[in-house]
């Protein structure tokens, strides 16, 4: 049985206010779903992982799931806010009480908005022991210099969560060490040497460059020790796989609905091609292969909201749940033969969409490797 179904009927309801013709335009025009984050900001879909105590509904992960899973299902995109759900996360559980008083009740209420994640560089992705964007300590203050890419939503967002290195990475003991992370105020680091560039990409993502230089911040922006932020970007890892195999699993169920109802309706040779074994067979796939990586989402959930070890299972769902949205997409778009390429069905849409979670925020090999490396016991690769 589904879990939340309230919530997801509240869901659902909401985004019959969004539908594909909303979401068409947006993505035509790269423009920013405003109104639909808005929409959700107000009934308070994006503070439900935040304590009560902060204004959010402390509720769980298995909850936040159930949100974003939904508005794939529906055909929309959380893409645009799923991030506003689980950054402050890194403020939750390392921030200093003061930081915590300060920002968490305003992202509760949606008054701040912390959407922009900045990690990956031009010279570093996935091995992010690499990056080269500094933060010099300065008396009472901190120095910022270097660049990001593909940090989403900045142009969106009030503030950002942004790795640096404030130690060399030969000092340290390990690759790892020596980065910390900082809570950057862009509505004043815009005036003071930080700059946002947009970047045109496959997707409506809001996908952005962000240049900096000698950019001063005050050492409260400093999240817990510095020199372990690596470790506390890590920690939130978990969270932002299973939201990620979250919404995988929503746009499959989308891609199978999509299919099933066309290949139903659609006649050619005077039947309808749902009769022919070779357009049941692929959808019938599809729904197995995403029923599957849904058992493995609920259990990377279940462990997760109990607080036990969940990297294998958390890492397992979001690739099992990508490849099945990714099947899902490629078979939807076979079953609409031409007209999946269409922009009124949505299908190519989502097709891109969904895309992406195979390449971010882990690719598919990292997952493999960590797989191979820390479950299976074979040997590091790299
Ligand atoms: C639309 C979009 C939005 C994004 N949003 C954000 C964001 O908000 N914030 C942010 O910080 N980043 C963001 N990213 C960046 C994303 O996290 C990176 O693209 C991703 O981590 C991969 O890094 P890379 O692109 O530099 O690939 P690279 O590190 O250059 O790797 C290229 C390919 O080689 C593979 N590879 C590398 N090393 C190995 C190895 N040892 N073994 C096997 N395969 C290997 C990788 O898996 C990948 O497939 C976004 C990216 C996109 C496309």
């Amino acid at each position: 049985m589904r879990k939340h179904e309230e919530i997801r009927e509240a869901v659902k309801l909401l985004c019959k206010n969004f539908t594909g013709s909303y979401w068409q335009e947006k993505d035509r025009d790269r423009i920013y779903p405003s109104e639909f984050v808005q929409a959700l900001t107000d009934s308070g879909f994006l503070a439900v992982l935040i304590p009560e105590e902060f204004g959010g509904s402390g509720l769980g992960i298995s909850e936040a799931s159930a949100i974003l899973e939904e508005i794939h299902a529906e055909g929309g995109n959380g893409g645009a806010c799923h991030a506003q759900m689980y950054t402050m996360g890194t403020v939750l559980r390392y921030g200093n009480e003061e930081q915590k008083n300060e920002y968490l009740p305003k992202i509760a209420s949606g008054e701040l908005r912390l959407q922009a994640f900045g990690v990956t560089e031009p010279t570093s992705g996935t091995d992010t022991s690499r990056i080269r964007t500094t933060a010099k300590r300065d008396g009472s203050e901190y120095i910022i210099n270097g660049q990001k890419v593909w940090t989403s939503r900045a142009e969106h967002s009030d503030l950002m969560l942004l790795l640096a290195r404030t130690a060399p990475r030969e000092e340290g003991l390990k690759p790892h060490d020596g980065m910390s992370v900082f809570l950057i105020d862009m509505r004043t680091a815009l005036k003071q040497g930080l700059s946002i560039k947009p970047l045109n990409a496959m997707i409506n993502h809001s996908a952005t460059e962000i240049f900096i230089d000698d950019l001063k911040v005050s050492k409260s922006s400093l999240i817990g020790k510095e020199g372990e932020g690596f470790r506390y970007i890590l920690d939130g890892m978990n969270a932002e796989r299973i939201l990620i195999a979250a919404e995988c699993i929503g746009d499959a169920r989308w891609f199978i609905k999509k299919s099933t109802e066309y290949a139903n309706e659609r006649v050619v040779f005077d039947r309808p091609i749902g009769m022919n074994q070779g357009i049941q067979f692929p959808i019938a796939r599809c729904y197995a292969e995403t029923e599957a990586a849904s058992l493995m989402l609920d259990k990377a959930i279940a462990l997760f909201d109990t607080n036990s070890k969940c990297g294998a299972e958390a890492n397992m769902a979001k690739m099992l749940a990508s490849e099945a949205s990714w099947s899902a997409a490629n078979m939807c778009i076979q079953t609409f033969g031409g007209f999946g390429f269409a922009e009124e069905y949505d299908v190519e849409r989502k097709f891109r969409e969904t895309r992406l979670y195979q390449v971010a925020p882990i690719s598919t090999n990292l997952i493999l490797s960590y797989i191979a490396e820390h479950i299976l016991g074979l040997p590091r690769s790299f």
